[in-house]
């Protein structure tokens, strides 16, 4: 029976008759294993959290796109939905580095995806770091025309923040590329990758054109 018992999932048994002191003692070492097998999934859940999230905006990182846009993609493909991706970068960044101190530039990344994360629907749209002063935000379910609009409305937002440093306040711009997976794509031949070089594409062309602007394409 013991066999069975422990077989069967039991964590531990006492025979009858039992003991009052021996059955409080097993009760408090269970009590302690519970305790310490929460504290242990509070602490995995919030090292999984820690590894898709940017340490210095908050808001998530380049793991978190490499794990989520794929899903995107397919799920668009799937349904033949459309997907739009925008890669924003903060122009003339390193004059701001290097005119105000890194710290300076620090707080505005901070200040910039803050705004771009508060700007959005969060049901499905999310932002990420990209890497340094590069944000991309992914619009499932968006076609061009709504994710230029989007756009255009988040370079807006930016172009008029006023970020306060050593009583200063500095203003920025920022580009932006565009890049949509329509519902007319070839999703057979296409991927993640090239929606993201599609869009660092049109910020290049963005760039090029005189920055502070947003320029789009479909795939
Ligand atoms: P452009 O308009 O062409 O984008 O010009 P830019 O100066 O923004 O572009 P560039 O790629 O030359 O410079 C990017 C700068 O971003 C350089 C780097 O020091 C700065 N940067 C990247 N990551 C961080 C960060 O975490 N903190 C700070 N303060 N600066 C960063
Ligand atoms: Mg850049
Ligand atoms: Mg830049």
């Amino acid at each position: 029976d013991i066999i069975e018992g422990l077989k069967s999932g039991a964590d531990d048994y006492l025979t009858k008759p039992v003991d009052d002191m021996e059955l409080i003692a097993r009760l408090s070492t269970a009590e302690r294993i519970i305790r310490l097998e929460k504290a242990l999934r509070k602490r995995n859940q919030e090292i999984a959290l820690l590894s898709i999230t940017d340490p210095l905006t908050r808001i998530f990182n380049r793991g978190y796109i490499n794990d989520h846009l794929p899903i995107a993609f397919k799920r668009a493909a799937r349904y033949n939905q459309p997907l739009s991706v925008i890669i924003c970068d903060i122009d003339h960044f390193k004059a701001v580095n290097d005119n105000y101190g890194h710290q300076a530039g620090d707080k505005i990344l901070i200040e910039f995806a803050a705004e771009i994360n508060h700007a959005l629907r969060t049901d499905l749209d999310w932002v990420a770091r990209y890497g340094g002063e590069e944000f991309l935000v992914a619009l499932p379910e968006t076609g061009l025309d709504g994710a230029k609009i989007v756009a255009e409305r988040l370079r807006e937002i930016i172009a008029g923040l006023c970020v306060e440093i050593d009583s200063r306040e500095i203003k920025i711009t920022a580009s932006f590329g565009v890049a949509t997976l329509s519902r007319d794509s070839d999703t057979k031949l296409l991927n993640m990758d090239e929606l993201i070089k599609t869009a660092d594409r049109c910020l290049y062309e963005a760039k090029e054109k005189g920055r502070n602007q947003t320029i789009g394409k479909k795939l």
